[in-house]
C-alpha cells in the first residue's frame, strides 16, 4: 500500500526533473542562439575586412593616376579616407524592397570606348527587367546636391557631396525625385530619383545601353587630385549570403523612416512623384 506522503514526494521529484531539464534546454538555446549571432558578426566582420583589404592591398584600383612613389602618402591619407567612407555610407543605393531586381558585377577599370578610349570608373548595377523609370534610387549618404543635370556620358546625373568630402556621382537616371535641387541637404535613404538609361549623346539620349545605375564614387587628397573609388566591396558589404540587404542598411531604414515620418516628407517611392 502506497502511502500518500510517497506519492506526492514522488510527484515533487518528476516536477523538480522536468523544471531541471527545461532550464536546461533553456540555457542550451540560450548559449546555441549566442554563437548563431557571434558567428553572423564574425562572418560580416570578415566580409567587411576583405572589402577593406581589397582597397589597401590593391591601391591602383582606386588610384587612377597611379605612379607607384605616390602610394605611400597615398596610404596615410587613404586610411583615414576609408574611415570616413564606412562611417558615412549608411545605404545601398537601391531601394530595399527592389534590391531581388537588380544586380551587378565588379567592373572597375573595364574598357570603355564611349567619347573616347576610358576606364570604367564605378560599379553598373542593372536592372534584371531593364525597364527605365521602375527602380527608386537613394542616396548612401547624408550630403548636399552638388550637381544635378545633364551630362553627355552620364545623362541624367545627381552629384551628392558628404560631410567629409567625398563625391557621390549617381548616373544614367531615368527620372529625378522633384525636391532635389544644387545646394540642398539630402540624407542617407533619401530618394533621388530612379534607374533609367539616359546619356552617350545630347540631353535627352536613352537607350544606348541597359538600364542600370552608374555609381561612382571619388575621394580627394590633400592636393586635390580626384582618386576614382571602386564602389563594387562597398555594394557587397550590404548583402549577405542570401543576398538580402543588411549590415548598415538596417540603420539606413531606421534613419530614412524617421526622417520621413517627422520632417514631413511627402515622398512615396513611386514613379508618380518623379520628374522629367
Ligand atoms: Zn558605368
Amino acid at each position: 500500500m502506497v502511502q500518500q506522503n510517497q506519492i506526492w514526494t514522488y510527484i515533487g521529484r518528476e516536477v523538480m526533473r522536468y523544471i531541471l531539464a527545461i532550464a536546461l534546454l533553456m540555457v542550451c538555446i540560450i548559449v546555441e542562439w549566442q554563437a548563431v549571432d557571434r558567428l553572423t558578426i564574425q562572418a560580416y566582420q570578415v566580409r567587411y575586412t576583405s572589402a577593406l583589404e581589397r582597397f589597401r592591398g590593391e591601391p591602383y584600383i582606386y588610384n587612377n593616376r597611379r605612379t607607384d612613389k605616390y602610394l605611400d602618402t597615398y596610404e596615410m591619407e587613404f586610411q583615414q579616407i576609408i574611415a570616413n567612407i564606412t562611417e558615412e555610407i549608411r545605404c545601398f543605393p537601391v531601394e530595399k524592397s527592389y534590391i531581388q531586381e537588380i544586380n551587378y558585377v565588379d567592373s572597375w577599370y573595364g574598357e570603355r570606348t564611349y567619347g573616347g578610349e576610358r576606364k570604367h570608373e564605378g560599379t553598373d548595377i542593372m536592372a534584371n527587367s531593364n525597364i527605365a523609370g521602375e527602380i527608386p534610387i537613394v542616396s548612401m549618404t547624408d550630403g548636399v546636391v552638388k550637381n544635378l543635370g545633364w551630362l553627355r556620358l552620364g545623362g541624367w546625373r545627381v552629384g551628392i557631396e558628404s560631410d567629409s568630402g567625398v563625391y557621390y556621382y549617381y548616373a544614367h537616371l531615368d527620372s529625378y525625385a522633384p525636391n532635389l535641387q544644387i545646394g540642398n541637404p539630402v540624407y542617407a535613404g533619401q530618394l533621388l530619383g530612379f534607374m533609367g538609361d539616359s546619356g552617350y549623346g545630347e540631353e535627352g539620349t536613352t537607350g544606348m545601353f541597359p538600364v542600370h545605375l552608374h555609381l561612382g564614387i571619388y575621394v580627394y587628397d590633400s592636393n586635390g587630385t580626384e582618386i576614382s573609388l571602386n564602389p563594387y566591396p562597398i555594394l557587397t558589404y550590404f548583402e549577405d549570403s542570401h543576398g538580402i540587404l543588411s549590415g548598415n542598411n538596417e540603420k539606413c531604414w531606421k534613419i530614412g523612416l524617421f526622417h520621413r515620418f517627422f520632417m514631413g516628407n511627402p515622398l512615396e517611392f513611386s514613379r508618380k512623384y518623379a520628374i522629367l
